[in-house]
């Protein structure tokens, strides 16, 4: 079986450092809001080139958080993808704001920046753009669009922690990034975990006041806030892990540009595509390291097919994982019928979501493996240029 994402291989190849980490903390007895978050949160400050960061209980939290001490509320309207994972809404809503789709560009996947200046009302707050899969999104276009009508960016960084835009690292280039350390996340831990990063003085005290029942002195609370807060034996996991986490983003990228040339001719496939420096689209992992400024870290490698469920399957017999991420566009799930967007409203958010398939991607995935995944695709795909020479 080859697997989407292989946690128990990370762990084992850093058994011994995790496992005195923990010890570490299980012996020390301070389980909540000690050394160990403190200095995580000095230390994502510091990667993303921010000046503060707060570690909460999740990614979700991070995004729910962060809008609220942006105090975005009942009546606000945040501007953002259709296609992400429902937390990115589901924050929106626990605000009491009202989520406002505008629809993906088909070649990111990401938010496009062209059509969010149309969706932009007196009541409009905010932007939430998802660097979806790990690659940014178009920033300078959107930085631009919130400075002339005066809207916080919140990033929603849970799946592109380490990638660049330009010279900015994702989470400092909004009025916040949110992170998630959801164990199959680039950067994960053994459970929940989230963070918030920003470089405005405010937002940061006001976070950490929310994530510990709104209030900074202990049993005098000043508003409604949440219990959410990073733990202790989960920063000590993730600082651990934070020292390789750009060599795996960097063996992520390198994964990425193979399936790129095994994969170049084959029919009917579409193959991820990067911005580079000049906002042009390059191929996966070619807008590199020196030649662009503008860098995904792959948290998915996703194709484009016409008959994704019947290669998903061909390839589930073979013993290969994939997903479709995802499968169901924001708009219509069922949580926001209310809102009321009707099919064909976001269509190219539809069709990726009909034809999208990630393929297994982490950084641990052998090279035979992935010539294996690669062969099975061309088999499944029909391609003439199918070598059968890698399957057992
Ligand atoms: C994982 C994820 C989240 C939520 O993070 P959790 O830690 O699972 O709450 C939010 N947005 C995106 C795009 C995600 O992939």
């Amino acid at each position: 079986m080859i697997p989407i994402c292989d946690l128990k291989q990370q762990y084992l190849a850093l058994k011994n450092e995790l496992d005195d980490a923990l010890k570490q903390v299980a012996t020390s007895g301070r389980y909540i809001l000690g050394p160990q978050v403190a200095a995580l949160e000095q230390e994502i400050a510091d990667f993303c080139g921010c000046k503060y960061a707060v570690g909460v209980g999740s990614g979700t939290d991070a995004l729910h958080l962060a809008l609220r001490a942006l105090g975005i509320g009942p009546g606000d309207e945040v501007i953002t993808t259709p296609f992400s994972f429902v937390a990115t809404t589901e924050a929106i809503g626990l605000v009491g704001a009202t989520p406002v789709f505008v629809d993906v560009d088909p070649q990111t996947f990401n938010i496009d920046p062209e059509n969010v200046e149309a969706a932009i009302t007196s009541r409009t707050k905010s932007i939430l753009p998802v660097h979806l899969y790990g690659q940014p999104c178009d920033m300078d276009a959107i930085v631009d669009l919130a400075n002339r009508h005066d809207l916080a960016i919140v990033e929603d960084c849970a799946q592109a922690i380490g990638a660049t835009y330009r010279e900015q690292v994702v989470g400092s280039i909004g009025a916040a990034g949110c992170f998630s350390f959801f164990p199959s996340k680039n950067l994960g831990c053994m459970g929940d975990g989230g963070m918030i990063t920003t470089n405005d003085r405010s937002v940061y005290e006001r976070v950490e006041m929310l994530r510990r029942h709104g209030g900074s002195v202990k049993y005098h609370h000043s508003e409604l806030g949440l219990n959410s807060r990073l733990d202790e034996i989960q920063a000590a996991v993730l600082r651990i892990k934070l020292k390789y986490l750009s060599k795996w983003n960097a063996r992520r990228r390198s994964i990425a540009r193979r399936y790129n040339q095994l994969l170049a001719n084959v029919d009917n496939v579409k193959l991820p595509r990067e911005l580079d420096k000049d906002g042009r689209f390059v191929r996966a992992g070619q807008g590199n390291d020196k030649s662009s400024l503008i860098t995904s870290v792959y948290h998915q490698y996703t194709l484009q097919l016409e008959e994704r469920d019947q290669v998903a399957e061909a390839l589930r017999r073979q013993g290969i994982e994939t997903f479709p991420y995802y499968p169901v566009p924001l708009h219509l799930q069922e949580v926001h019928a209310q809102l009321g967007y009707k099919r064909g409203c976001l269509p190219v958010a539809e069709r990726l979501a009909q034809s999208c398939l990630s393929l297994p991607m982490f950084p641990e995935l052998s090279e035979e493996n992935q010539q294996q995944v690669v062969d099975v695709l061309l088999s499944a795909t029909g391609s003439p240029s199918a070598s059968y020479a890698g399957v057992a």
